[in-house]
């Protein structure tokens, strides 16, 4: 038998993840391109230049072990270890989220409560793959950006897409505001877990095979915001700002814990889905 061209493969390859995972053609031709050059080694360019040579076996037989694991459903970014995030590239492994685009959000209402020259203290709760974190440091250099973790196997991804992407970054392991004892801050912004413990998204997709405690929060996902709005007036400068992103039912209810500290200027804003993923406010003066 000839050997099958890479349009072939990645045609084939298309359909069947088309079919196992419920996808558009669109976003499975992605995927499938996604995981050949990964496993290939090559740019994306690559395989539209090269779509009529033949595939070698071995390449073949790499490509499908890949294809297999992920028709199994563990999710794109855990088999290539990357995710980009506000334009640069992460590195994820299954210890952290994987970064999602209405985080960004999260980055641009921060970015605009740090003006380029002040040196101001920014905190990052749960930092994860330290997305978040190193983003701000990246585009504030002269802001002084603190991130804590508990996970230690987390902590270690973020750290090093720090050292990577050349960002400096105060690391602390810790849960929530533990190691912060009396420190405060002029922004603290933080993606907590916050889905509902029996929410039946958490069986479905790729979330199954995320870290359970970077995603589930209580009965109703509001435990770990509930107690980052009550610990945050203790460690944030009077005026500073709370910035927290949250599920996409739970904005009134974070901006009445808000409004129980005494947080002025509350306001929730909407993420590109037009739904409202982020809730802060000002600690009153
Ligand atoms: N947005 C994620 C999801 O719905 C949840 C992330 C989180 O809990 N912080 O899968």
């Amino acid at each position: 038998m000839p050997a099958p061209t890479v349009a072939a493969l990645l045609d084939a390859a298309t359909a069947r993840l088309g079919d196992a995972l419920g996808l558009d053609r669109r976003e499975a031709r992605l995927e499938a391109k996604t995981l050949a050059a990964h496993v290939w080694r090559v740019a994306p360019a690559w395989l539209i230049v090269h779509d009529r040579d033949p595939v070698e076996a071995d390449q073949a037989t790499r490509f499908d072990t890949l294809l297999a694991r992920r028709l199994a459903g563990e999710p794109v970014a855990y088999l290539t270890g990357v995710r980009e995030f506000y334009g640069r590239s992460f590195h994820v492994t299954p210890a952290v989220l994987i970064p999602r685009p209405e985080t960004e959000l999260l980055v641009d209402l921060a970015l605009t409560r740090l003006p380029p020259e002040a040196p101001h203290a920014v905190l990052d709760l749960g930092t994860g793959s330290g997305c978040v974190a190193v983003s701000l440091a990246l585009e504030r250099p002269n802001a002084r950006v603190t991130a804590v973790e508990r996970a230690a196997d987390a902590l270690a991804v973020a750290r090093e897409n720090a050292a990577r992407l050349g960002a400096s970054v105060e690391w602390l392991a810790g849960d929530w505001f533990e190691p912060l004892d009396g420190r405060r801050f002029d922004i603290i912004v933080g993606n907590p877990p916050y889905v509902a413990a029996n929410d039946p998204h958490l069986a479905r997709g790729d979330v199954r095979f995320e870290p359970p405690d970077a995603l589930a929060s209580g009965t109703d996902g509001l435990d770990d915001l509930r107690r980052l709005i009550a610990c945050a007036p203790h460690h944030l400068q009077p005026g500073g700002s709370l910035l927290l992103e949250h599920g996409y039912d739970q904005a009134e209810a974070v901006r009445a814990c808000l409004a129980a500290q005494a947080f002025t200027g509350i306001a929730s804003w909407t993420d590109l889905a037009g739904i409202a993923r982020v809730s802060g406010g000002k600690l009153s003066k």
